[in-house]
């Protein structure tokens, strides 16, 4: 039986493991000189071994009877809830006091450890004796100019150097190319992987960033997935453009991080001292404007600086503030804003079982914009809330008036950002709508990206679980293009699974994207979910998913997106199932 405090038991004790047993590492921990503690992940202390006993001045007992809310070593516990969730390491020194008011500075390690789910089950503190002063002055230098995950030179480091090559750049009239890089998809990873398998992967592109480059050039990290790469003394901009080719080559290479296999393609921008800047604030700034320009351009791409970006920056602000006011001023009969309808078309019989709602925007200064551009910035800005809440009331309407005009029996889905999603407002505003167009929760659908229901995960359930009970469908947007599992989707209160545009495209060239198509709607009928396919242009794409056996399509052949005037033409005349 095991003492409490004492390191838990291991089921297999009699076993010994590898070349460690046991009960060596538990004497280990035992006699240890460093103070080894362990908490739950609330907080709550589990186990301390006898040199943390000591150094507390606290027994077992009372270690394990505390309170995580009154803590017995204050600085030490807030430094665990400091770490909650945001980082699986951290270190640092800390000072406390011991129960006889002793006062002790340590180094403290402190370490996540995740159960297989992903999820953190314990932290573990080791504490040890600062040997020296020097050896304290050592770490922190370190660490105040290192990144720790990467142990590349942080923001600070990388000012300096900056800094120093520019002064030597303009003492013998050399070049200099700064390159910001950006990794495209990573948000999409640790949303929905969560932060340990982002920071692997970081670790990872740290290093083959390294490969690219020479010795002598600077790479750091500025922060989250934001590089940068200084090549001091190029010869001409046309070095950069080669370095920018390798770092894409070799950044864009699969990544393996525990049991998948990721992309993580980069966004590269490039600014040039002396023409593009003679600081470092200038050229990182317009290294920057140039990184945007490459996602802009499609991403996994560089982009040189040129003075007419910025051009193109003030064109987005001036867009930002046409949507500000296009938002404010939505009311009936002048808005800037509608809906347009493309319908939904039953594989087996051809006929049309629902219509997807997609938002519109004319402006007076940009004409019609795209709702790719459009929405980012409303997201980006929170404009997608009062935007979001008038599309679902504008289709609960004219849900409304179909129905008034004898057309019963299609569903209209909506498309849910992910901010609308988890706004507490949410159910009451479509509770509300559908009371007042007295439309019934089955008039209606919505459709969350893969992304968005991978991100938070216990309160994406609990949301879509107060849908799903409150009777209304849901699908999952662009699936394929996340990293969710079917594991977890077997989980959500889900209906329906829509096939990314990007896999039908190429499903009959593409051995890789016909197979992913197959493998898809397999396991989703295993799952019990109705599979629909995005963007069926031909003939060949429809016959080739009814083969697979797809429920439903959707796409250009059938018809492109249509003002609501068009649709109930459009519905009255493909109402009739073909024989
Ligand atoms: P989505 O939800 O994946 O919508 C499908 C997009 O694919 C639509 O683009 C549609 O016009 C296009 N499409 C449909 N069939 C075909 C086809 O056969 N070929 C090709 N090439 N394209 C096809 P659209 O209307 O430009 O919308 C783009 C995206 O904007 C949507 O992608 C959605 O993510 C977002 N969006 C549109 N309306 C709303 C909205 O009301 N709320 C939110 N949050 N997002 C919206
Ligand atoms: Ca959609
Ligand atoms: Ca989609």
């Amino acid at each position: 039986m095991t003492r409490p405090g004492t390191l838990p038991s291991n089921p297999n004790s009699a076993r010994p493991t590898g070349a460690v047993s046991f009960a060596a590492l538990e004497r280990a921990y035992e006699q240890s000189h460093e103070a080894i503690l362990v908490t739950d992940a609330d907080n709550r202390i589990i186990a301390a071994n006898p040199a943390f006993c000591r150094l507390s001045g606290l027994a077992r007992d009372e270690l394990l009877d505390t309170n995580p809310d009154t803590p017995v070593l204050p600085q030490l516990q807030a430094a665990i809830r400091a770490s909650l969730q945001s980082e699986d390491f951290w270190e640092g020194e800390i000072h406390d006091q011991s129960k006889g008011g002793t006062r002790f500075t340590r180094w403290l390690k402190l370490t996540a450890i995740r159960g297989e789910d992903g999820y953190i089950c314990n932290y573990v503190a080791n504490l040890s004796d600062l040997d020296s002063d020097k050896e304290v002055a050592d770490r922190l230098a370190y660490l105040a100019y290192h990144d720790p995950l990467t142990n590349l030179p942080n923001r600070l480091a990388f000012e300096a150097q900056l800094a120093q090559a520019l002064r030597l750049c303009e003492r013998d009239n050399h070049q200099l190319a700064l390159m910001v890089i950006d990794l495209d998809n990573f948000k999409n990873i640790n949303d929905s992987l969560g932060h340990h398998f982002g920071d692997d992967l970081l670790q990872q592109v740290a290093h083959r960033l390294r490969e690219c480059v020479r010795s002598s050039d600077l790479v750091a990290r500025l922060g989250g997935d934001e590089f940068v790469v200084v090549l001091p003394e190029i010869e001409t901009p046309l070095t950069a453009a080669r370095v920018a080719s390798k770092v894409q080559v070799n950044l864009g290479d699969s990544y393996r991080v525990g049991e998948h296999v990721l992309y993580a393609t980069p966004s590269i921008g490039i600014s040039l001292f002396p023409i593009d800047g003679l600081d470092p604030n200038t050229l990182l700034r317009n290294a920057d404007t140039a990184m945007y320009h490459a996602k802009n351009a499609g991403r996994n791409n560089h982009q040189f600086y040129t003075a007419r970006m910025n051009e193109a920056a003030g064109e987005r602000l001036q867009m930002e503030n046409e949507l500000r006011q296009a938002v404010s001023g939505i009311a009936p009969g002048h808005c800037e804003f509608s809906l347009h309808f493309q319908p939904q078309i039953q594989t087996a019989t051809g006929k049309v079982i629902g219509l997807e709602a997609l938002l519109r925007w004319d402006n007076s200064t940009f004409g019609r914009v795209s709702p790719m551009r459009f929405i980012a910035i409303a997201e980006d800005t929170g404009l997608i809330l009062p935007l979001g809440d008038w599309v679902i009331w504008e289709t609960c309407r004219l849900t409304r008036s179909l129905k008034d005009q004898g057309m019963d029996d299609v569903r209209v889905a909506i498309n849910i950002s992910a901010q609308q999603l988890r706004h507490d407002n949410l159910l009451l505003l479509i509770r509300g709508a559908l009371a007042c167009y007295d439309l019934s929760p089955r008039d209606i659908e919505l459709e969350i990206t893969e992304s968005t229901a991978m991100q938070n995960p216990e309160v994406t359930l609990s949301i879509l679980d107060q849908l799903a009970a409150m009777g209304i469908m849901l699908a999952i947007d662009d699936f394929g293009t996340g990293y969710s599992s079917l594991a977890y989707l077997k989980h959500l209160p889900i209906n329906r699974l829509k096939l990314d545009r990007s896999f039908v495209t190429d499903i009959e060239t593409d051995a890789n994207d016909a197979a992913i198509c197959t493998a898809t709607i397999a396991l989703g009928h295993s799952l019990g979910l109705e599979l629909v396919a995005e963007g069926v242009e031909t003939e060949e794409q429809r016959d080739f998913l009814a083969r697979l056996g797809c429920d439903t399509l959707q796409g250009y052949l059938y018809s492109k997106p249509m003002p609501f005037a068009d649709v109930v033409a459009y519905l009255q005349s493909h109402q009739i199932p073909i024989e």
